[in-house]
Order: C-alpha cells, then structure tokens, then sequence
C-alpha cells in the first residue's frame, strides 16, 4: 500500500470515515498509553506499571518507551531521538516526558486541554528552502487582507508545500522577503508553515520589495480595493491588519461558512472548501444559516460535481445533527469578532439563549467574568447588524436555538453537578445534557469537588476518572443515570 504524505492526518481521517469498512481497510496500527477505567482491579498507581500491565494483556506498547530518573537523563533520551528520529520506522515530532506517579496527575491538573503532568517535548521544526514566486492576497473571513507566499513546490518532512503564511506586512519588513527570494521555509505540526526568512546569498537584485497597497490598488477604481470583491480597504487604528470593509464579500461569506461548519463550531462533516464554494457558486447558500434548507435541495446536491447520492444524504445528515449543537457552540460558530471558543463557554453560562444575549446591556455584559469593553461593544455590534439579525431568524426557523436554563431552585436536581464522560447509548450527549437541566441539575465539562456524579459511557475519557477517584466522586454509569433522571429503559 502507498504511504499517505501526512501520517496524523490519514489516521484522524480514516478513522472519521462514515463507513467502518473504509477504516477497517486503512491498515491502521496504534500503541497503547493510557488506561481510563479499570473494574474488577485497581488502577496501576504508576505510569510504568500501566504500559507492563498492557504488555500482559498483549497490547502493544511503543518499545522506545523507557522511565528515567531525573529530567538530565529525559533530555538526554530526547537529545539522542533528535538524531535518531529518521530511523522510526513512522513520523514523530517529538518525546513526551511523562510524571509516572499517577497521583501526581492529578494534582497537576490540566490546563485547558493540555495536562501539566505531560509534556511534548517537539524535535526542532523541519525546515527546507524554495523560491517565493509570488506573493498573493487571501481574504480571511473577517475580511483581513492576508499575505501568501506562493511557492515553488517544495516536498518537507513528506508534506508538498505550496504556500506558506507571512503574517502580516510588517512582519515581511522586518525580515525583508521580497518577491522573488529564495527563503527557508519551515513546518512545525499541521499548521500552515512560515516563511522564517529569505536568503540573502541568493539574491539577483531582480527581488520585487512586496506593497499591500500597490498590490491590491485597482486602477478602474483608481484606489486599493479587495482583490476578491473590490469593496473598499480599511485598516483600523492601531492593527497591523488591512480589512475588507465589504461583509458582503464573497471570500468573506466562504470563510465563515467554513468557521461554522469546522470542528470547534458546529461540527458539521462532509462540507469542504470545495463545497461550499459550489453551494455559493450555483447559489444554493447565501450564508450559513442556509446550509439548514439543503435538505430541499437534496437533488441539486446530488448534480453538484462528484456528489453521489449517498454522499448528499450524508451531507443532509450531518447538517439536520448538527441541530442539536448546544448554545457554546452556536455562539462560537457565528464567528463574533474576540468570542471564541472559551468566551462563548463563559457566556453561555450567562444567558438563556441567544435571544437573551442580544438583549443584554454593556452593563450585563461586563459583569460576566473575564468579558471587557472590547468584548462587550463586539457582542452588541454583532447583534445591532441587519445582516446578522438576518441569519439568527434563520437559525431560529431552522430550529438552530440551543436553550438552556439557569440554575434553578425547588427541582430535584437542583444543584447536583453531572460530568459526562465516553458515548451514551440511549441518547445523544446533548440530550441528556438537556434532561438533566430540565430537572434542575447543570452539566459540566470537568470533574471538580463539586461534581456529585460522574457520568460514565463508552470510552470514558482518563483525566475525569483519574480525577473522580482521587476526589472520591460516585461514578455512574448509563443505567443509573436513567433511573435517577426517571427514564428506566
Ligand atoms: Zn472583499
């Protein structure tokens, strides 16, 4: 079998197929690390003896794996893998130094998503050279004016490379690239790689210094202007930044179409760039509440290039899924300019829904912690905008309108904290999630000394069962949830 180019990519891929039988034929292999939940025995009270203890089951653990003493010998195991690393018989981008001491875990904690009691310690990023041929415009879904470096094709760490981010205009100054240069380039992970910086060496003198003004100026209008839909070119005070002022834009209407159908928004699979493009071309979606009146349109999908029948229902149906996204998550995926992923988990704690949040004063606003004036006048913008008041009513329509109750009192699971953890059976997440604040109780994300039951479904995930042991919470699992929510089945 062929080797696919990027390693992490194929293996998330395959494993997200629609079809097992797709995956079952990726010829995917895996080393074991973690043990989430043991029943029947304790828990191994140290790292080491985890990945023994796979061993006899007969799992398969990675054979570089070694436990060290004192930080001096991991960063000289890391020292000896930077030159080794190429011997791997797979792609690795670094060694993860590990507390072995399970305790320590979690009294560590996490932050965010990242563990303090793990650490990836990266190899140097792959670097390579090519020459920059062009530098080109790509319009970002807020309307900024994006420099891209358009390459000679360059193969790094077994990735083609074809373009490669520079941030800004000033930051092109500062390290002098100019059309024209031969430059390093350098891949670190998934991400889009840079460009760190030309080479003087190489310089011809034929090297165009790069203006964004000249770039975009357009001679009909006689002034700079978007190079996608010739809207006027603002650049606010105090960015770096150049904007299309145009919300109409059709670059900028793509690229939140992209945002809300992306992972950390609404979830929505099967919808590419390519796509949405098509659906914007033959006029199917004018923005992205529309994508929820594509289940009329279920033929046009289908003579929509390459899209087969089944292809279309499965597009239909992770569209009509992703209805049940929960107020977090809609409020991320309008892409309101400083509300990200984090902010719209605060103020969904906040507010009932969205209609609620659009009615809130500055004043409201602020008092919910960590929200400032910049955040608040953003929110209060959003929602004053006729465009977007447009697309909230059709989310409403579409029955796109997470609610979710404040805390309550008098019900009977008025203050009882559920953490869910792993897949349920019975029911979506969110459903259960929506039953459980129904009867009074609140649903979070981590395992604290509050949570008074930890919710267990398949493939729990391993910090919130560490986590409830060493709290000593009750753990549950689906069956008794259902009993304690009335819903014997
Ligand atoms: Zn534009």
């Amino acid at each position: 079998m062929p080797l696919f180019a990027n390693p992490r990519n194929a293996a998330a891929g395959s494993v997200r197929q629609l079809d097992p039988r797709i995956t079952a034929k990726r010829n995917l292999d895996i080393y074991i690390y973690m043990l989430g939940y043991a029943e029947g025995r304790p828990m191994p009270t140290t790292h080491w003896e985890t990945l023994e203890y796979f061993k006899t089951l007969g799992f398969r653990i990675n054979p570089a794996n070694k436990r060290v003493k004192q930080i001096e010998e991991a960063e000289a195991y890391y020292q000896s893998w930077t030159e080794k690393r190429d011997s791997l018989p797979y792609e690795a981008d670094g060694v993860v130094v590990k507390a072995d001491v399970m305790e320590y875990h979690t009294r560590l904690g996490d932050v965010g998503r990242e563990p303090r009691w793990a650490i990836a310690y990266k190899f140097p990023a792959i670097q390579g050279t090519t020459q920059l041929k062009e530098i080109g415009i790509s319009v970002g879904r807020t309307g900024s004016l994006n420099p891209v470096a358009l390459l000679e094709p360059i193969a790094i760490g077994g990735v083609t490379i074809e373009r490669a981010a520079l941030h800004n205009e000033d930051d092109m100054r500062r390290k002098d690239i100019r059309e024209g240069d031969w430059v390093y380039i350098q891949r670190a992970g998934d991400v889009i790689p840079d460009v760190v910086g030309p080479i003087l060496s190489k310089r011809t003198g034929n090297e165009k210094v790069f203006s964004l003004l000249d770039k975009i100026y357009n001679k009909e209008k006689g002034r700079p202007a978007c190079p996608v839909c010739g809207g006027q070119v603002v650049r606010p005070e105090g960015e770096v930044m150049y904007y299309c002022s145009n919300a109409a834009c059709p670059a900028q209407v793509q690229g939140r179409i992209e945002f809300f159908v992306s992972r950390g928004a609404m979830d929505i699979r099967g919808i590419g760039e390519k796509f949405i493009e098509l659906l914007l071309k033959e006029g199917m979606v004018k923005d992205a509440a529309d994508l929820y009146s594509l289940k009329d349109k279920r033929d046009q999908i289908v003579q929509l290039e390459k899209k087969g029948e089944k292809s279309a229902d499965n597009i239909i149906k992770s569209i009509e899924k992703s209805k049940s996204a929960n107020l977090p998550r809609v409020l991320n995926a309008l892409g309101i300019r400083h509300v990200g992923e984090e902010t719209a988990n605060l103020l969904a704690g906040n507010f009932t829904d969205l209609e609620d949040l659009g009615n809130a004063s500055r004043e409201k606003l602020m008092t919910v912690p960590s929200i400032g004036p910049k955040i608040a006048d953003s929110i209060i913008a959003f929602f004053r905008e006729e465009e977007n008041r447009k697309i909230l009513e059709k989310l409403r329509t579409a029955g796109v309108w997470p609610r979710q109750e404040l805390a309550q009192t008098g019900l009977p699971l008025s203050g009882q904290e559920f953490v869910i953890t792993g897949t349920l059976k019975s029911f979506s997440r969110d459903a259960a999630q929506t039953r459980i604040k129904e009867l009074g109780g609140t649903v979070k994300d981590n395992v604290t000394k509050n949570t008074r039951y930890l919710v267990i479904g398949e493939d729990p995930g391993e910090n919130k069962l560490v986590r409830a042991r060493a709290l000593g919470t009750e753990q549950i699992n689906e069956e008794k949830l259902l009993a304690i929510l009335g819903q014997k089945n």
